[in-house]
């Protein structure tokens, strides 16, 4: 009997674990893992922090996926215009969607608009050398002297901590070299971290708080009184721990200040000649375990603006799509059609499933749970699924040429080479042009089939 065939759309953590579940269960499925990108590993690649390497050697586990027999990659194909998510169901046994939540969420205040306010998904992807913001550099000039970053989760902590790291400390990273430029001639002095709640509230991660006390030039600000005595909650606890160290650490020679400010929510992002100059903020405080306003203002300089208040996913194609939530809408990652009713063949894993929320591992445990209803369905029926001929017949016909994983492999290695030139262990290729011309390169070398 022929394997069942399955397409796994995305390549990110919670498309490769679901590829490694559904290669493990206890059916013979053989699976085709596509994404958009010529490049495999999703936000592990362009949303990890490139000064984060440990959660970033993911990498190595998830390699192993994709190299294992019955897995091929087709990256560069773009699900919803070079192939619908229709086409891709009457292909495939079944389909799933682990296409992730790309999108920056608005503050929905005034001046949202103005030069100088950015999402953290931006600024992210530029210096994680993401190829759609390859030519990004002119959003973000970083010649102001104060930037005001608001949220208070990891990607927010990311962010302020790129922004007050020494260059030299980033040379070590796979930034893109005119990224690295950028930032060296950076004139950051003072990051605000604008949190709508208290300390106790925050959703950094106590692991990722403390790197700030490693270094050594940047002092941090925030108002020790504020901090509670202690919480019930562990994860609450560990971060209060941590913002005492940092409120009674003594930084010698200060290069850059990292300021907290706690109970305080942006209500304008005030402007002069359509650029950013200040963040009106207003006081909150907690009422019956709610957030409330005070009326009380105050506008905080700021020649740029990051919010970083979480993230969403867009609609794919003809896929259904709940925008009120900003995900698909499921029932244990099969995908619910507009009468309520599971979909036939299509499912969902990952942040497009359940929102942006949990580490790398997280995916792991919600690709199970997707799989295990993939599993069951196909169980019932036998394989109909076209075979990758038929599916490679389908792409070329319109033109369509996949970057293979020895396509990707080509990259990887260029992008390991640029970087020992400079003395580091990767340097990222930032555009588009360059990674199809590499990855093209290897597949046509007489001595290399298509993987
Ligand atoms: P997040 O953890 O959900 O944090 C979003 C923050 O934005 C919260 O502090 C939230 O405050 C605040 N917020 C929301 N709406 C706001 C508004 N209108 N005004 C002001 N503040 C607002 O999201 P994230 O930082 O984007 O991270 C996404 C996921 O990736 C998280 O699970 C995170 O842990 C993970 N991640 C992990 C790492 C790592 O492990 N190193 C790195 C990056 C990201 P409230 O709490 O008051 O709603």
């Amino acid at each position: 009997m022929n394997p069942y065939r399955v397409a796994v759309v995305g390549s990110g953590p919670a498309g490769v674990y679901t590829t490694d579940a559904l290669v493990r269960g206890a059916l013979d499925v053989s699976v085709d893992v596509y994404d958009r990108l010529p490049t495999p590993y999703g936000l592990v690649r362009y949303g990890v922090a490139p000064d984060h390497p440990r959660i970033k050697s993911i990498v190595v586990a998830l390699r192993k996926v994709l190299e294992r027999d019955g897995v091929r990659f087709l990256g560069d194909v773009h699900v919803g215009r070079d192939v619908t998510t229709r086409e891709l169901a009457e292909l495939y046994d079944a389909v799933v969607f682990a296409t992730g939540a790309s999108v920056g969420r608005r503050l929905a205040v005034p001046g949202e608009e103005l030069a100088g306010v950015c999402s953290a998904t931006d600024f992210v992807a530029w210096y994680g050398g993401h190829p759609d913001h390859a030519r990004a550099g002119e959003s973000f000039p970083l010649e102001a002297e104060s930037v005001a970053v608001i949220g208070a989760g990891n990607v927010a902590l990311d962010v302020a901590r790129v922004l007050v790291k020494s260059a030299a400390d980033l040379a070590r990273t796979d930034m893109p070299p005119h990224v690295l430029d950028r930032l060296a001639h950076s004139r950051v002095r003072d990051v605000h971290l604008v949190c709508r709640r208290g300390p106790e509230h925050a959703k950094f991660t106590a692991k990722e708080l403390r790197e700030l006390l490693e270094l050594q030039d940047v002092a941090t600000e925030l108002d020790a009184r504020l901090l509670p005595a202690g919480s019930q909650d562990p994860l609450a606890a560990a971060n209060l721990k941590v913002f005492a160290d940092l409120a009674s650490r003594e930084v010698p020679a200060v290069r850059r200040t990292l300021h907290f400010h706690f109970w305080s929510r942006p209500v304008e992002l005030v402007g002069e000649g359509g650029a950013v100059t200040a963040v009106r903020l207003e006081r909150t405080r907690e009422a019956g375990g709610a957030v409330v306003a005070t009326g009380e203002v105050t506008d905080l300089t700021a020649g740029m603006v990051v919010r970083s208040v979480g993230y969403h996913s867009t609609p794919v194609g003809a896929l259904p799509f709940d925008e009120d939530l900003g995900r698909v809408p499921h029932d244990a990652g099969r995908v619910l059609g507009p009468d309520g009713r599971a979909l036939d063949g299509h499912y969902v894993a990952g942040w497009a499933k359940r929102g942006p929320s949990g580490v790398v591992g997280t995916n792991r445990a919600c690709a199970a749970d997707t799989v295990a209803g993939v599993v069951a369905d196909l169980a019932a029926r036998p394989p109909r699924g076209a075979g990758p001929d038929e599916v490679d017949r389908v792409l070329a016909e319109r033109g369509v040429r996949p970057v293979t994983y020895d396509g990707w492999l080509s990259i990887d290695a260029e992008e390991e080479s640029r970087g020992r030139n400079l003395g580091r262990a990767r340097t990222k290729i930032p555009d588009w042009e360059t990674l199809r011309h590499v990855a093209a390169a290897d597949a046509d070398r007489p001595d290399r089939g298509a993987a």
